[in-house]
């Protein structure tokens, strides 16, 4: 027998009518690249996206076409997400760190039929205009006071214009959840980019789930200033979270250092944020030099690498703000699990809830999760055992956009390329990422808690651990660092720091230091730049 409940399919389009009918007084506040600050509404927002979606029609983009966009986290670029994957076209965006050869070869491979853009961009998009084939027509995303000049890319439109030509009276169109919504590639730092095809019903039900207090915990109460960018992994689905929360919505366009975020965190009252490791650095830097204190933020998520210790510490002890530590992948829209605690631990002293909360955390509902051996064989959850992390659930890819890479599910799960320990709570936390584990002598060595402990010393502003070469070890640790300003601090000195507090055969070899690590299109530490530059490195164990 059948259930008698409306059959209303879950479509994006759906979120944003919720918002503008329910939560229509609360606000988008974005930094332009225009430098200045723009404000409006949901209301304002969900009529401005239907309009476009009216005049991407206009345009002759069809279900399933790919648009694509490059630009920072803003209103208009808010509009897109919703115009486009609502009119049934799907939104393809595009990380404009990317090498520029990459970019066009993401748009190429996508078949991208228009290309939206900050002007920020115009010199890379001129560069690159001719070398995209399918790309039928490129518009920037300014009124028309700031159109460039006639350049380089032919027919190039003005956003505004576009918009107005639109149909105000647009209505949202019906169809199948299944369909596909929004397109986002992997950075590929090993081979070329893969593409993850999100369909309007993952990214809804992605929404709902981490929305909830397990999960990023939003609610109508909050201000939201997502610092992740809205051109990787959809900014961890917060445009989608956020108004079907009906939470206050701040943007902070091009602007990420620390100054800036600080000044918009004040100026509009930001309850919460989101980002990575290297970006929290700026802004806690900032805050801590400066003697400052937040008046409003009181709970961040940290994710995408590993949120250092000393970080999580700083933030809590210092600055007041919860840190909810979250781990997840471009594969899995992002988000997997998130570090709350559980009504038991309430309990425990100070020093052990803060051992739970530096885990990546609990599955959300929606995620199932595994660890296994080499052979498949399912691994326990004791804390300490660790293998392969396999994940499945609704928002989790069955396999890449137009069938790269082949068939990569595992019986039915997907093989996150992660090396983890699940312990008897369901805490899970990560060891390394396979390809940046350290193997040896038959053992594998983790480097990110090496990582942390370097990190955890008052000197250390920022530390990777690599594998290097060793005749009789195949690979030792090789620790590389970057010394907070003016610090003062010798090898030696660091090698010590980590005598008990790891076992004796994990203390790193050498230690090296830099002025700058080398960082990658996401924010992350790009361990095999420093795989290669320090493939000839000599270990003075060798
Ligand atoms: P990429 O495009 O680099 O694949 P993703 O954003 O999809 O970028 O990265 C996913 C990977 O990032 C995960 O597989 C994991 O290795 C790493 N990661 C994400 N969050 C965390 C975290 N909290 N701790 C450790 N590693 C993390």
């Amino acid at each position: 027998m059948m259930g008698q409940m409306m059959d209303q399919p879950l479509l994006v389009s759906g979120i944003l009518e919720f918002a503008a009918r329910h939560h229509g007084a609360s606000e988008i506040v974005s930094r332009r690249v225009e430098g200045d600050i723009h404000r409006y509404t949901y209301r304002d927002c969900e009529a401005r996206a239907r309009r476009l979606a009216s005049a991407l029609q206009g345009l002759g983009v069809a279900m399933g076409d790919r648009v694509a966009t490059l630009a920072w986290n803003g209103y208009r670029h808010m509009e897109l997400y919703y115009a486009v994957s609502g009119s049934g076209a799907v939104l393809h965006t595009i990380n404009p760190r990317l090498h520029p050869e990459q970019i066009a070869y993401i748009i190429n491979h996508a078949e991208g039929r228009y290309l939206f853009f900050d002007l920020s961009f115009l010199p890379a998009i001129e560069a690159m205009a001719r070398h995209c084939k399918t790309v039928k027509g490129f518009v920037a995303l300014c009124g028309r006071a700031a159109m460039p000049a006639d350049g380089a890319i032919p027919g190039l439109m003005c956003y505004e214009d576009l918009l107005e030509s639109g149909d105000p009276g647009y209505a949202w169109p019906q169809f199948d959840e299944r369909c596909a919504a929004a397109l986002c590639y992997t950075s590929g730092t090993t081979g070329n980019p893969k593409g993850a095809l999100y369909s309007h019903r993952s990214t809804v039900l992605h929404a709902y789930a981490s929305a909830m207090p397990n999960g990023l915990n939003v609610s109508a109460r909050d201000t939201v200033l997502p610092v992740v960018p809205m051109f990787h992994v959809n900014a961890w689905g917060l445009p989608y979270s956020v108004p079907l929360s009906g939470a206050k919505l701040v943007f902070p366009g091009p602007a990420l250092d620390g100054k800036s975020l600080y000044e918009l965190f004040e100026a509009e009252g930001v309850t919460f944020s989101a980002g990575v490791p290297t970006v929290w650095l700026g802004l806690i830097n900032h805050v801590m030099q400066h003697g400052l204190r937040f008046s409003t933020f009181r709970r961040t998520v940290i994710g995408g690498s590993a949120c250092p210790p000393a970080m999580m510490d700083t933030l809590i002890d210092e600055l007041d703000v919860e840190v909810v530590h979250a781990w997840g992948m471009t594969e899995m829209s992002p988000l997997g699990t998130a570090c709350t605690l559980l009504g038991r631990h309430a309990a425990l002293p100070p020093a052990q809830q803060r051992a739970v909360l530096r885990k990546q955390g609990h599955a959300i509902y929606g995620v199932d999760m595994k660890i296994v051996d080499d052979d498949g064989s399912e691994l326990p959850w004791d804390g300490a055992t660790y293998g392969h992390l396999l994940v499945k659930g609704p928002w989790v890819v069955s396999g890449y956009f137009r069938g790269e890479g082949g068939d990569i599910l595992q019986d039915g799960w997907f093989p996150t390329g992660d090396v983890a320990t699940i312990d008897p709570d369901g805490y899970l936390m990560i060891t390394d990422r396979s390809k940046d584990v350290i193997k040896s002598g038959g053992e594998w060595i983790g480097s990110i808690d090496l990582e942390n402990i370097a990190m955890s010393h008052p000197a250390v502003l920022q530390a990777a651990c690599i594998g290097v070469a060793h005749p009789k070890w195949d690979e030792r640790p090789l620790l590389v660092v970057v010394k907070r300003p003016g610090a003062a601090l010798a090898r030696e000195e660091l090698l010590g720091f980590f005598e008990g507090k790891v076992a004796k055969w994990w203390i790193p070899d050498d230690v090296v230091f830099t002025d700058a690590l080398p960082v990658g299109g996401t924010g992350k530490i790009q361990k095999n730049k420093l795989r290669e530059a320090y493939q000839g490195h000599r270990l003075p164990t060798a």
